[in-house]
């Protein structure tokens, strides 16, 4: 166990709300629990990835596991790899691909942990086919504040496995994880960009979509004829096979916060115009390397310096697919109307694949996601309305992303709340769950 360090303060990917925590350093599953027990609540954390709130705790202490980041086992029959929780989908992958395998599911970036994929029970663009990354989990270790270890998986306190996957960290420091990889004989996938004109195309061309990996990025700027424009974003792992070799490191890094004003409507509408036309014709297909296709966003570190010292909000949602389209039209016609929107937006249609997670995110539905500089009130108040829209076509919210929900809002999307939270270990909490039930008031 390391040296408590009183700063440099830890940040969620939003940068919004800045709470200040002690971090202590865990380097060994057996660190937790801490020798002295710390006087206020505890909280396990990754990579901080995560855009709000629900890794962060006011005044608590921040359990940093990405010191625990060995790889325990791996059995080359079966695919499952066993490693400590703090271990990060990037170091996964580089032992993995050079072996033909493959994550069963990854979000956007792969600098997140182990311990917070399964926390947030995270999914990728294959959702409608793999499920979330917590399917793939076979078993885990968790570990309670009072020092009760026990290992969870669909047979063994299996209450516990469904309450931890998707639990937000709350239910315990989960130690170690077993999970299932796929086999792959190619870096590299084969793509196929389709642009499209409006929401309906969007939904057509969806349903349509055969591939195993399929997203879209959607303008929210435009207006007009370009209303809800995008491109439809199709993979598949190559079946041909070819040297396997580990990525190399990104060089690029955003090197200093970005002023507020850098980044407006029409900053951003420019760059989505280019980013659109960027594909010459109505459709393009090719094979490209598994890096820019699954994670665009992780060749400059600290990309989200562009936003400025005041940071980011993502709003992300799902609706389900019959008040998918009339709601989405209205979410997105209240975001081109503010202008605030920046260009990084995608909508992807999620599956019927059931989550193991108790309280995890997706469901049968349309998801969007996109990210809003922090503009005090403006940015606050269309938050709030979106949600708003959100709660009145039967969706919900995912709180990996979220930093505004009232109690009310969350309690109506997640109902199963109040079950969830006899599983919430009394040693530890965050300013997520401090807020949606209702302890932590919002600032303004
Ligand atoms: C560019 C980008 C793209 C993204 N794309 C996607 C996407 O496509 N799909 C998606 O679902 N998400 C996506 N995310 C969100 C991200 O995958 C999740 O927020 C993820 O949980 C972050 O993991 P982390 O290691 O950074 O954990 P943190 O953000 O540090 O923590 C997340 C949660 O995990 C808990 N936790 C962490 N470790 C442990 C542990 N050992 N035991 C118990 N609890 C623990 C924390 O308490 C917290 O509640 C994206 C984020 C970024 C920045």
């Amino acid at each position: 166990m390391g040296k408590r360090t009183p700063g440099p303060r830890f940040e969620s990917w939003g940068r919004y709300p800045r709470l200040q925590a002690d971090v202590v350093p865990l380097h060994w599953t057996i660190d937790f629990p801490l020798p002295q027990r710390p006087a206020g609540k505890q909280l396990p954390v990754g990579l901080g990835r995560s855009y709000g709130d629900v890794c962060l705790l006011e005044n608590g202490t921040l359990l940093d596991t990405t010191g625990m980041d060995r790889l325990l086992g791996f059995d080359p029959a079966t695919g499952v790899l066993r490693c400590e929780t703090g271990t990060s989908l990037k170091q996964i992958l580089d032992f993995a691909v050079p072996r033909g395998l493959f994550l069963p599911v990854t979000p956007g970036t792969k600098y997140v942990t182990v311990g917070g994929a399964i926390a947030n029970d995270i999914h990728g663009r294959n959702h409608h086919a793999a499920g979330t990354f917590g399917r793939h989990v076979l078993r885990f270790e968790l570990t309670r504040s009072d020092g009760a270890r026990f290992v969870c998986s669909p047979i063994e306190n299996s209450d516990w496995f469904a309450a931890t996957i998707g639990g937000m960290g709350l239910t315990g420091l989960m130690t170690w994880a077993d999970i299932r990889l796929r086999p792959i004989v190619s870096r590299r996938i084969d793509y196929r960009g389709e642009k499209f004109q409006g929401l309906d195309e969007f939904f057509a061309r969806s349903r349509a979509a055969k591939s195993e990996y399929t997203a879209a990025w959607i303008d929210c700027v435009a207006t007009g004829r370009n209303f809800a424009r995008g491109i439809l974003m199709q993979g598949d792992h190559t079946q041909i096979p070819e040297p396997l070799h580990r990525s190399r490191e990104p060089k690029l890094v955003f090197p200093a916060d970005l002023p507020e004003l850098a980044l407006n409507r029409y900053s951003a509408a420019i760059f989505n115009t280019l980013h659109y036309h960027r594909q010459w014709g109505k459709t393009k297909s090719g094979r490209v390397d598994y890096e820019p296709f699954f994670y665009p966003l992780d060749a400059v570190r600290h990309w989200n310096r562009m936003y400025g010292r005041k940071g980011l909000l993502q709003f992300q949602n799902v609706l389900p697919l019959e008040s998918g389209r009339e709601g989405m039209l209205d979410i997105l016609k209240a975001i081109t109307k503010s202008g605030l929107a920046s260009f990084q937006a995608a909508i992807q249609f999620f599956g019927a694949v059931p989550s193991v997670g108790m309280m995890s995110f997706p469901r049968p539905g349309v998801m969007l996601a996109v990210d809003f500089p922090v503009r005090g009130e403006v940015s606050f108040d269309l938050m709030e309305r979106l949600t708003r829209i959100t709660l009145e076509h039967g969706g919900r919210m995912y709180s990996a992303k979220d930093a505004r929900m009232t109690p009310q809002q969350f309690q109506a999307f997640y109902p199963q709340w109040q079950e969830f939270a006899r599983y919430v270990d009394p040693g530890f909490d965050s300013a997520y769950w401090q807020r949606v039930t209702g302890r932590r008031r919002l600032d303004d």
